[in-house]
């Protein structure tokens, strides 16, 4: 070797070895953390560099090199699943011109060159494979590193197109079929919504969300996240159906969700005619794809091609490039929300991206601003993330300034920016807000217009604008305000601004008056939900109520007994007693009690399906936490034991029930019933 060659050799190996680390950490932030750090293409990017580099210096090969793994990790709070057939990834293209030479060298290493191709969307989620044995769903994995993923069987019984037993006769004994969980556009968003209100740290995209759904340990709190999940892939010994697309149609017609959008390509214009057409209809969909899948029709072929150790060489996958475009910042604005966060808003010079105009992408918080080196003068670069929402992903700085020192980093400001009060940072959160709860102007307001919603008070005639008007012309002054409020007050022309204007008729002013009346039945969860507590959306609500049973204990809980109900952290266990010892708040309360609002929950009307019958529950359950399923048993008219008797009706049977109390039921021939056929005698 040369002097040359062997300084070539000696810096491409500090190069292999710079990419491996980069890469091993962005695959951590992206499986382990569900926080990527650089976009899908710049990883793929340096992933090819770095499989350019080790094909010219193999002498150094590793097998832990990013390029000879499968992308995903373990994880060690669940059982492992060894899989029966290892779970691969697919080899991918950002570049049209690939495909073809994919499609050619298939072609030429079968000696055919008719061959069909199952074009499909590529689903963005996590993939999963689901076991089933004589019709029922027995377990369920993730890829993990390919080899060994968790058992994640009771997350995935969460998902309601998951079906747990099979239609149909003909499907086979045992067999695997595989697809992708994925967490639909619109639950994406309010599940955001939900958590950056509540000052978490919001997800990066559905996927990396549907991902870290997964992953939690809790299956009710999965349950409230509504997956759904996209089946692609039928794997076993003895399937003798010989082609993919009649696989898939066979799935379907045994209850999986196959996806309506596949097509069987004949010739690569076909093939491309699809790409072309998804790519832009993908903005369309309700749930994110980031390609489309191409596989080979025929799947004796499958066999003959093989794989490699990362991918089937009878598959391939076109990856869209997200939409990008550059624009100037032009200013970074505060917005106020009720519950006082602060969130960052950056503002820029229009620009069109993906079919809209966009001038301003939120920064989420100020670690986000911080992470993103956000500095005045820079070009943003601005991704439709989700194909939706507008995402910086980048900030260029200004040449001119970085040479001339003059640079300048947008921090995050001190105080608030409409009542002036010095910003708290959250303890354990990400984010700042203004602590003047009782008079900062866009809380008060986000509280009424929170107070009056749908799935609060639901007095949605009302409406946020004249909500507005009502609070700055001074006629509503606090919730038990609103429900002082005459027709006549209500219908009149009101000037928002100089060019809005807004009218109240008769009909209108009675409607509002009605709805507010009829609020009065709103059951308690819903009004604490109202009430507007930081950290407590709905769930939290219900769940408060539930434990409670009425104001006034809540009231009188400390802070430990708060700790004790389910879901309620420090932060938020402090942050309720704090609420309830300030008598702003109490007069209140104690005002819309008068008026006639619930402040207890109301004993549900049973209907007493399941009167006479007792019940003992063993074992864990998808849907019903232990105390739920004994709720829902008394809440129907039935009574909840302990301990087995010949009295007992019946023993319903969760995930690793007690061997005893099993032996037990069937000695004393009292019947056994799954969470599923007990909802169905409930139902
Ligand atoms: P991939 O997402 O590129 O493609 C393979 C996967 O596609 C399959 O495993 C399957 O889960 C899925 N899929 C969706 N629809 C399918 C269909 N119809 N048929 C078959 N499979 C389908 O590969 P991957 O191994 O899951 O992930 C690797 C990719 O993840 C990288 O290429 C990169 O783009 C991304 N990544 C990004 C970062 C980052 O920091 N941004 C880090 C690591 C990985």
């Amino acid at each position: 070797m040369t002097k040359s060659q062997q300084s070539d050799a000696f810096s491409a190996e500090k190069e292999i070895i710079s990419l491996r680390s980069r890469l091993d950490r962005y695959t951590y932030e992206y499986y382990v953390l569900d926080n990527p750090t650089v976009s899908d293409i710049e990883f793929d990017n340096l992933l090819k560099q770095l499989e350019v580099l080790e094909n010219r210096y193999p002498q150094f090969y590793s097998p832990t090199s990013p390029t000879q793994r499968v992308g995903g990790q373990i994880n060690k709070d669940f059982p492992q699943v060894t899989h029966a057939y290892p779970m691969l990834s697919l080899a991918n293209t950002y570049n049209t011109e690939e495909i073809k030479e994919f499609v050619t060298r298939a072609e030429e290493l079968l000696g055919v060159n008719n061959t069909e191709w199952v074009c499909e969307l590529k689903y963005d989620g996590l993939a999963v494979s689901l076991l089933y044995e004589n019709g029922q769903l027995v377990r369920a994995a993730t890829r993990g590193n390919g080899i060994t993923g968790d058992d994640v069987t009771s997350n995935i019984k969460t998902i309601r197109s998951v079906p747990l037993k099979l239609q149909g006769k003909d499907y086979p004994n045992r067999f695997e079929i595989r697809g992708e969980v994925i967490f639909p556009r619109k639950e994406f968003e309010e599940f955001n919504k939900r958590r950056i209100e509540n000052g978490e740290e919001p997800f990066a995209n559905p996927r990396n969300a549907a991902s870290g759904s997964l992953k939690l340990q809790d299956p009710q709190q999965t349950a409230r996240r509504k997956l759904d999940c996209y089946l692609y892939y039928i794997i076993g010994d003895g399937i003798n159906i010989p082609t993919h697309n009649e696989r898939l149609q066979k799935a379907q017609s045994w209850g999986f969700k196959t996806g309506n959008y596949r097509t069987v390509a004949r010739n690569i214009d076909q093939i491309m005619q699809f790409i072309d057409t998804w790519n832009v209809k993908r903005h369309d969909l309700d749930f994110d794809i980031d390609g489309i899948v191409i596989k080979l029709n025929n799947t004796e072929y499958w066999n003959v091609l093989g794989a490699t150790a990362k991918s089937p060489r009878w598959a391939t996958a076109y990856k869209f490039k997200a939409e990008q475009a550059q624009s100037k910042l032009t200013d970074v604005e505060y917005q106020v929300g009720r519950t006082g966060i602060v969130t960052p808003v950056a503002n820029f010079t229009p620009v069109w991206l993906a079919g809209t105009r966009v001038k301003r992408a939120t920064l989420n918080n100020a670690n986000q601003m911080y992470k993103l080196d956000l500095c005045y003068g820079d070009t943003l670069v601005i991704e439709k993330g989700g194909e939706i929402i507008p995402k910086i992903v980048e900030c260029r700085h200004d040449e001119a300034m970085l040479q001339g020192n003059t640079l300048q980093i947008v921090n995050f400001i001190k105080q608030c920016p409409v009542c002036g009060a010095e910003l708290v940072k959250e303890e354990d959160m990400s984010g700042w807000y203004c602590p003047n709860y009782n008079h900062c102007p866009p809380q008060i307001l986000g509280r009424f217009q929170h107070f009056i919603s749908k799935k609060a008070m639901n007095i949605e005639s009302l409406g946020g604008e004249k909500m507005r008007y009502l609070l700055y012309s001074k006629k509503v002054t606090d919730f038990a305000s609103l429900y002082g409020l005459t027709a006549e007050q209500l219908i009149g022309t009101y000037e928002i601004d100089d060019v809005h204007k807004l009218s109240i008729q008769q009909k209108g002013a009675e409607n509002i008056i009605t709805a507010l009346e009829k609020s009065k039945q709103v059951p308690f969860e819903r009004v604490l939900y109202a009430l507007g507590l930081r950290y407590i959306g709905e769930v939290g609500a219900k769940t408060l109520a539930r434990h409670f049973e009425n104001i006034d204990n809540l009231i009188n809980a400390d802070v430990e007994s708060l700790l004790n109900v389910e879901d309620i952290g420090q932060t938020t266990a402090k942050s309720i007693f704090d609420y309830f010892h300030n008598g702003e708040n109490l007069s209140q309360i104690e005002k819309l009690r008068n008026i006639g609002l619930q402040f207890e929950v109301k004993k549900q009307q049973t209907n007493n399906v399941l009167q006479g019958k007792t019940f003992v529950v063993s074992g864990t359950f998808s849907r019903f936490s232990r105390e739920g399923i004994k709720k829902a048993i008394e809440d129907n008219g039935g009574k909840s034991v302990s301990g087995l008797s010949s009295k007992t009706s019946y023993l319903i049977a969760g995930e690793k029930m007690g061997p005893e109390k099993k032996k037990k039921a069937l000695a004393l021939n009292i019947p056994i019933i799954t969470e599923e056929e007990f909802l169905s005698l409930i139902n």
